[in-house]
Formats: structure tokens, sequence, C-alpha cells
């Protein structure tokens, strides 16, 4: 065999669980191979370019947090920065920024360049080998046409949308994973043929349109941030350009027009059979499903810097032509809109997550990973975020070393695999701050506090990010003890952390009535302040919330409590009689690693979990 062909980890699919995943499995030390269709499409934005939003945000930092790629990415080729939900409290608090969608997939291409052990394999992976149950590499159809074996101990499958997929566009469908690209049928073949269910799911875009047709006039300015806060806890605030996006909505008139044409629409007519995005309707699902509603916003966001493609988010749509024409076309400031490209949907292929280990490894084959699109969920941050924790637990379990699975309390990647694997999917996951039963733990603001040392043990953190973190962290730490020892005298005697809890209570006002006898105290925490402003920041928020979150304190204890109590990976649930039969049944198909997991497995009682818990005990 060519000793080329014979790696570690292979990762099928460069988009962002792929990318993510090499970059993650490269950095702790494994020998590489991204197989992917196209190396020009690696890390390529198949719908609205934007990276982050609520939950989402919170979700790229803790990639970032991990040592990861897409927050880097984001920062470097973002174009308008805000923080969503800025006058809201801190737990909704997202980061999200308009990126230039040429130059994201630019520098996620760059930076796989620079990964020494990672080889980039154009081409399609078309089967999955596997020997005595254990995964052994994918069979690669590389551009040449030829077919060849590429060995491996362990593989991760990241292949999107791509997987029989179908798109829909009015009365014609054809075959395809995203606008112009095929779609590959071989490998849904193959992951069935090993006893892996797939299921169906649909998603959208909008169309299109050429940003020098719009009459900016009738449009409402939406500008950036007055200081774009970056993704990466490596970068201090951004110092770039920003592009204005704009506002304008549709009209009764469209409405009218859109609701008769139901009859035609892919949706309704039966032609697209599978279920999409609640959260992400498409625009005529949202008519049929608020009828009252005579207007809907239409943000118009440019698809880059230097390129004359704006996306128009808000009307996701695979209604005909003529139909989208007439729609646009009456939406205020876009009469004259050329359209470059019609919205379009696509059904495809997922496997039911709950068919996969809290690793992302499947049950059925040992070192085959699932990641991304293909466990039913959408979006970018959420397939980035399964990409590096499946590439990671990969490249642990070929060493020998303990998985990383995060919990609930610790990370929005730890309650979207906790949810995936416990609950499946039944339409495409998209993550949501209600979906952390402690969402104040889990900000933006304080991701690398909770997950960077962690990445730092695994070795996805390097020195300079870890001493990056550290300075922040030791700023942290001595502004925490400050606040707490700090009194104001003007205000009873009272801590500043105390103080803090008040509300409308500002840290540098507090800081200003320090009195000149603690002026150590007032220099320290105005250095911090002006040096560490992201570290006071943060802490001066764990301040104001600390009686809330102490009250959640036993909770939390609760449930870690619980998720730290492992379950046996081979634990026969046939034979513990005591359970009901239909806990058995239910245990024994999801297999939860922990106690608290076994717990959130629908149709799981708290009485099935003591029994489990006894029988464990005494085993
Ligand atoms: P993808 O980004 O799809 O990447 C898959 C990669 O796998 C590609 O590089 C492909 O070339 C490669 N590949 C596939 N099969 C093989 C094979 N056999 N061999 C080699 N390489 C292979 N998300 C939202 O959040 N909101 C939306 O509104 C939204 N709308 C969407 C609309 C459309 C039309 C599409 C296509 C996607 C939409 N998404 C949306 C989803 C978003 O694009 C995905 O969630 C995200 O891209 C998933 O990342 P991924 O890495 O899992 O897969």
């Amino acid at each position: 065999m060519n000793p080329q062909r014979n790696f570690d980890i292979v990762i099928v699919g460069g988009g962002h669980a792929g990318a993510e995943a090499a970059w993650a499995a490269s950095r702790l030390g494994a020998n590489v191979a991204l197989v992917t269709l196209s190396r020009e499409t690696i890390g390529v934005m198949s719908c609205n370019p934007a990276i982050g939003g609520v939950g989402k945000g919170q979700i790229v930092r803790e990639i970032d947090a991990l040592g990861g790629l897409m927050g880097l990415a984001a920062d470097a080729t973002g174009i308008q920065f805000r923080m969503l939900n800025a006058s809201k409290g801190p737990a909704v608090r997202g980061p999200r920024c308009q990126s230039d969608r040429h130059a994201y997939a630019a520098y996620v291409q760059q930076a796989l360049a620079g990964c020494s052990n990672l080889t980039i394999l154009e081409g399609e992976a078309t089967e999955i080998l596997v020997e005595a149950n254990r995964v052994a590499g994918v069979r690669w159809q590389g551009a040449a046409g030829s077919s060849e074996t590429i060995s491996a101990r362990a593989v991760v499958i990241t292949a999107g949308t791509f997987m029989r997929g179908v798109m829909h566009c009015g009365p014609t469908v054809w075959e395809g994973g995203r606008i112009d690209e095929p779609a590959v049928s071989s490998l849904s073949e193959s992951l069935e043929s090993l006893g892996i269910e797939l299921r169906r799911l649909k998603t959208g875009t909008c169309p299109r349109i050429d940003a020098t047709t719009i009459d900016y006039d009738r449009c409402t300015r939406q500008d950036g941030d007055a200081t774009p806060q970056p993704f990466s806890f490596l970068n201090g605030p951004l110092n770039i350009e920003q592009v204005p996006c704009w506002l304008t909505a549709t009209n009764a008139d469209i409405h009218d027009r859109v609701r008769a044409n139901f009859h035609r629409a892919p949706m309704f007519t039966g032609q697209i059979e599978s279920t999409g995005p609640r959260y992400c309707p498409s625009f005529e699902t949202k008519l049929e499903r608020f009828p009252e509603k005579d207007s809907h916003l239409v943000f118009i966001e440019p698809e880059g810097r230097d390129t004359n493609w704006v996306y128009l988010n808000g009307v996701s749509t695979s209604l005909p032509r003529d139909v989208q024409d007439y729609m646009i076309n009456h939406i205020a400031g876009l009469e004259k809109a050329a359209i470059l490209q019609y919205g379009y949907a696509i059904e495809y292929d997922f496997a039911q997550p709950t068919q996969l280990l809290s690793t992302l490894e499947t049950k059925q084959v040992g070192g085959l990973y699932l990641a991304g699109q293909l466990n039913g969920t959408t979006g970018y941050e959420e397939a980035a975020g399964q990409g590096l924790l499946a590439a990671t637990n990969a490249a642990l379990a070929l060493d020998g070393r303990e998985a990383m699975i995060l919990r609930r309390d610790q990370a929005y990647l730890g309650v979207m695999v906790d949810d995936l694997v416990t609950k499946g999917v039944t339409e495409p996951y998209r993550m949501f701050t209600s979906r952390a039963e402690h969402r104040l733990l889990l900000r933006a603001d304080n991701a690398d506090r909770r997950l960077t040392a962690l990445g730092r043990d695994v070795g996805l953190v390097d020195d300079a990010r870890w001493e990056t973190f550290s300075a922040k962290n030791t700023a942290c730490e001595t502004m925490a003890g400050l606040l707490a020892s700090t009194r104001i005298r003007e205000q009873g005697g009272k801590t500043i952390e105390e103080l803090l809890r008040r509300p409308g209570a500002a840290l540098a006002g507090l800081i200003a009535q320090i009195a000149p006898a603690a002026t150590a105290a007032r220099e320290s925490l105005e250095t911090i302040t002006r040096d560490q402003p992201a570290a006071a920041a943060t802490v001066a928020i764990d301040a104001q919330y600390a009686g809330y979150l102490s009250r959640q304190a036993s909770a939390v204890k609760q449930l870690q409590d619980l998720d730290a109590k492992k379950i046996p990976a081979d634990l026969d649930y046939a034979s513990i009689r005591q359970l009901r039969h239909e806990a058995r049944q239910r245990l024994a198909a999801i297999r939860p690693h922990t106690l608290g997991q076994a717990l959130r497995v629908s149709g799981i009682t708290p009485a099935d979990v003591t029994v489990l818990a006894v029988y464990i005990a005494a085993g």
C-alpha cells in the first residue's frame, strides 16, 4: 500500500465540521487526511454569510476557547460585527458578524494548508471500510477517477447536506449537494450497509441579488457596533472598516401573490416531503403560519467587501422563479433588483444522532464518528462544534486517553451533544439559549474560563493561547478579590461586589468612589479595567449575578453529581430485571454514559435511574 494513504484519522468533508475536525485532529498530533469533493469549497458558507448570533455566538466562543478555528476565521474576515441583545441580560447576549464569504473560505483553506500533519485529498469518499466491527478506512474516488483505499484507524464523516441531496426550485427538481455541486449517494449506501439508519431533512436558502440594483434610499441602514468585539479570545477589539447592512420589508401585495401560488409551492404540493428548520422557515411557510401578519422584515446583507452579491435574509424560498421575481421586485427598494441566484430548498440524508455515543462515535462501528449537518443539526457553528468534538475524541481514543465529553453546565456544546444523543431530532436542530438549563453560566464572555484549561489538558490549546488565557485569568482573580474586599464608605461601607448587584450599578462609577485611603485597590482596579477589559467585564457580571448563581449552585451540583456517575459502556440492560421493560429498551437503545444522561432519555423516570444506580453500585 502507498504509505501516504495510511492515516490515523480520515475526515470526510471540508465544510465547517470537517475543517474544524481537521484542525483539531492535527493539533493533537494525529496524522490526518481530509477527503473532500473539492479543495476550493473547503470552508464555504452554503447559506447566509454570517457567523454567530444568540446561542450560536456562544458556540463560536466555546470553539475558540478550545483552540478551534472558527472564531479566528470570523474575526479575520468579518465585515460587520454586532453584539445581539446587548441591552438584555448577559446570558442572552450573542456575538454575530456579517462575513465576507470568499475571504472566510480562503482563510480556512489557508489555515488548513498550514497544518503540517494534514493531507488534503480531493475527491469522493464512496465507502467506509470496516474490519471486525472497527473502521479500517475509506474508499476514495480521486479526481482522476481511480478508486483507492485509504486506511485509517478512525474516520469522521461530515458530509453536510450532500448525501442523496435533492434540490427544489418550483417544479424543477435536481440532484445536488448545494447549488452547482453534486450530491453523493454511495456514502449513504455504505452507512446503511453498516446498520446506520438514515432519514431525511430539508433546509432552504433565499435569493441573492445584485447590490448595484438596490435603491438604498428606500431601505433603513443598519450599522455595526461602534467598537466591534471579536469572537476569538486571542483578539482585542477589532480595528476594521465596517460595511452597513440594510433593512426593508415585504407587504400585503406580495403576500397575496405568494398565497395565490401556494398550489405551486414545493413545500405544500407534496414535492418536498421532509421537515425543515422550524425557527428558520421558508417565506411561504411564514405566510401560512402567521396569516395575520401583512409584513415581514427582510435583511439586506452584503456577501463581502468586493462583491456585488447580496443575501436577502428572511425570504428563504423554493417558490417557482416567476413568483420569486414578483416577490423580490415588489419589496421596497428592490423594485429594480436583479436576481443573481434564485432561492431553493434541499432535502438530504441525516443519521438519527441517538445512534451515537456522547463522543459522537457511532454505536454500530468502533472508530467511526459522525459530525455536523449529517447529525440532524443546522448551522455552521453547530457543525463546527461537533467537528471539533468528534475529531478530538477520535484522536484521544487512538491514544488510549479519556474522552472529552462536555457537561450541560459547562458548555453549549455539551448541551447540544447531550440533546442530540439522548433525544434525537425530528427537525433540524439549532442552538438557542433556552436549550440550556444554566445559561447564565454559559455566557459568551466566559467561554474561555469554562473551557480553555480543559482544552490545554487535552492538547488543543497552544502555548500562545495559554499565555493569553493565563494573564486574563490572573486579572479576573485579582479583580474578583478586590471587588469582594474593597468597601465604599459613602455607600454604607458595602463592598463593590455587593453594590454591583444593585440595578443600574456601573463598575467605573463605583471604582471612582473608592476612598483615597484605598488608592492601591483603586489603581489595581483601574489598571485591570484598562488593560484587561474583557476580564473586568466578566468579573463584573459574575458579581452582579452572584446571588442568582449561588442559588443555582445546588441544582448544578445535582446535575454534576449525576453526570459524574458513569455507566459501564458494556452494561447489559436486558439482564437488569428490576428495571421496567420499557426502561430496559430505551436505555439499551441510547446507552447513556452517565446516570445524569440516563435521566434525560425520554421515557426514563427518576425511579428507573434509582434502580439503575443501585444495580451499578452493587455490581
Ligand atoms: P457542509 O458545509 O454541507 O459541508 C459538507 C462537506 O462535505 C462539503 O465540503 C462536501 O464537499 C463534502 N462531502 C460531502 N460528501 C462527501 C464525500 N462522500 N466525499 C468527500 N467529501 C464529501 N444553516 C443555517 O443555520 N441556517 C440556514 O438557513 C441554512 N440554510 C441552508 C440552506 C441550504 C440550501 C444549505 C445547503 C444549507 C443551509 N444551512 C443553513 C446549513 C449550513 O450550510 C450547514 O449547517 C453547514 O454548512 C453544515 O456544515 P457541515 O460541515 O456539516 O456540512
